[in-house]
């Protein structure tokens, strides 16, 4: 859809964003100053390159990579990779992701598939407890072998950097197998994170070994290492993809997950999956089209099925477009934000899933006329949710359609990691990558370091439902939202996604209306706080909003406010109008991220 094209560019003020280099490499002795690891800003401005990640050691790492003269596809990977190493609980090599790509040279956008994907022996009733008929509890679906689906990372990075890159693996690989072998300082979060898995990690060996110190969760300001994962990366570095899908290291995955490394004596009833190495050796990375939404003159680019990220982002924009949100009191646009989101919601449950295994009706998604229709459904107060699913077919494929029967759940919890690169060519990449839980399945692949992920819990445990139920060599649909803006010229103007669960999906949706309707900079839009609807009762909102005159105005409308914190953790890089790269990430929620430039202002 497009009505009239109105690109505001924010002009803030710009941070410029230094960064230390020098990592602390040593470990804490009396007699040595407490180890720092880089400066973290949240926004850097200037020129040459930018990364935005959650973590300022996967940022270093890419900008090492553009320094070098590598492009924004192999900056991704190396801070990918070392992201691997400092943030091990969110997205590793032990899991899947999405990278949306632009490429300068042919103006065109595209995207690389490497979710996780069940192994061929997976049966639709897999989480269904035999004893009792219903599903197995989650966190005992999590923390098992059950739930690991093949990792895909690998393949993705392999793939990403023949076609799109300039460097081999083995060179990108470096600043990430510095940082394992070396080590890192443990940050707040780490410890954070490492605690809250702590009776996880516990009760398995491999796991206890590589992330506990004498049982306990490594503290802030200690620095720790990971040698294993070094030697793996190296082992990757030396042998490429075929190691990890062919060789010693999926043999180690398998065994792993149909044997899984428990403590003896602990009584966690961990159940053994099925996966075999044939299941990596199968392992194929898909490149597909990326889903285009047309929406006031900016083309949003974003990861289509299995992902439901681009639809939903892009339904909601397209119902979202019948509105003059800047003209209207900020109550009102929120409240608009919260009615698209549960339509599109609603859509989302009922109709995405792996496009292998059913029919996906995404043009009528993404459709004006269905969207024409959704919002004739909003009115002046808060509706009563949740809302149906609406029929898209006719504006699909005119095939008329059957109203779901059973609509899926949008699930909340997990988490991920995103990062957004830009290089000096004008290349751009937007990738979002998982584990999925903080922690994964718990389970850490003995003598290699890295924790597997637990992605087939994103599979419906029903086996009658319609779009996500499990099935051998299906991939579980994601809200995973890596999203690319152009302009009407075809010339990028922001890059961006996050971590969050099904709530990915909301975070994006709001950073995008901030910064491409309200006239807020990319740095202010992130800022901003956030509400979120999944098309449920209540609206997760964060304590600034509901607190304010806006959340009382929301609430006056029939809104059921509930207090959520820290909803998603967004990074992303904004191309300014006079040329500069903006580089921002969260400047507060979970610790706040790390934004870097090539050539930074003064
Ligand atoms: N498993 C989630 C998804 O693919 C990502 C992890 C998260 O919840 O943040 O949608």
């Amino acid at each position: 859809m497009t009505t009239r094209f109105r690109r505001r560019h924010p002009a803030t003020a710009a941070i410029a964003g230094t960064c230390a280099v020098g990592l602390a490499l040593a470990l804490v002795t009396p007699t040595q100053a407490a180890p720092r690891g880089p400066d973290k800003e949240a926004t850097a401005t200037g020129h040459g390159g930018a990364v935005a990640a959650l973590d300022p050691y996967g940022a270093q790492a890419g900008l090492e990579i553009l320094r070098r003269g590598g492009n924004a596809v192999d900056a991704a990977v190396a801070a990918s990779a070392a992201l691997g190493v400092t943030r091990p609980y969110d997205g590793s090599i032990g899991g899947g992701g999405f990278m949306v790509i632009y490429s300068a040279d042919t103006g065109e956008v595209t995207t690389i598939d490497s979710r996780e994907t069940a192994p061929a022996a997976m049966e639709p009733d897999v989480f269904i407890d035999p004893d009792t008929g219903s599903p197995i509890p989650f966190q005992e679906r999590r923390v098992s072998g059950l739930s690991v689906g093949v990792p895909g990372l690998v393949r993705g990075w392999e793939q990403a950097l023949t076609d799109h890159g300039t460097m081999p693996l083995h060179r990108v690989l470096q600043p990430a197998i510095r940082l394992a072998q070396g080590g890192f300082v443990v940050d707040d979060e780490h410890q954070r994170r490492t605690e809250n898995n702590r009776d996880i990690f516990h009760d398995f060996t491999s796991s206890r070994e590589t992330f506990l110190v004498d049982g306990e969760a490594p503290e802030a300001g200690t620095v720790i290492r990971n040698r294993d994962l070094a030697r793996t990366y190296r082992l990757l570095a030396r042998h490429g993809a075929t190691v990890f899908y062919e060789g010693e290291i999926a043999e180690a995955i398998a065994d792993a997950v149909t044997n899984p490394p428990v403590v003896p004596g602990s009584s966690r009833n961990v159940r053994p999956g099925e996966m075999e190495v044939a299941d990596l050796a199968d392992y194929e990375v898909i490149e597909r089209e990326p889903t285009a939404t047309s929406y006031r003159g900016f083309e949003i680019y974003g990861m289509g099925p299995p992902s439901s990220g681009g639809s939903t982002v892009g339904e909601a924009l397209n119902i979202l477009e019948g509105f003059d949100l800047d003209e209207l009191p900020h109550e009102e646009a929120l409240h608009l934000l919260i009615e698209s989101s549960a339509l599109a919601f609603a859509d989302r449950n009922a109709y995405l899933g792996d496009p292998s295994f059913i029919d996906i009706p995404l043009r009528g998604l993404l459709s004006d006329e269905f969207a024409a229709e959704r919002r004739t459904l909003i009115g002046a107060d808060a509706s009563t949710k949740p809302l149906a699913a609406g029929d898209p077919w006719p504006y699909d494929d005119g095939t008329p359609g059957a109203a779901p029967a059973d609509p899926a759940t949008a699930r909340t919890d997990g988490s991920t990691t995103h990062l957004t690169v830009a290089d000096g060519a004008g290349n751009v990449v937007s990738y979002t990558f998982t584990i999925e839980q903080i922690g994964g399945s718990g389970i850490t692949v003995p003598g290699y370091g890295f924790l597997l992920n637990n992605e087939l819990t994103d599979f419906e445990p029903d086996p009658d439902h319609p779009a996500n139920a499990p099935a051998g060599g299906k991939r579980p649909r994601s809200s995973m939202s890596p999203t690319i803006v152009l302009d009407a010229d075809g010339a990028p103007v922001a890059a961006f996604g996050s971590p969050g669960g099904a709530r990915i999906i909301t975070a994006v949706l709001q950073v995008a209306v901030n910064h491409l309707d309200l006239g807020m900079s990319l740095p202010e839009a992130i800022a901003a706080p956030r509400l979120s609807n999944l098309n449920g009762p209540s609206t997760g909102t964060e304590p600034e909003l509901i607190d304010s005159p806006v959340g009382a105005a929301l609430t006056a409308r029939g809104h059921q406010l509930s207090a959520l914190t820290g909803i998603g953790n967004v990074t992303g890089v904004a191309f300014l109008p006079d040329g500069r790269l903006q580089a921002a990430a969260e400047p507060v929620r979970n610790g706040g991220g790390s934004a870097v430039v090539l050539h930074p202002d003064n």
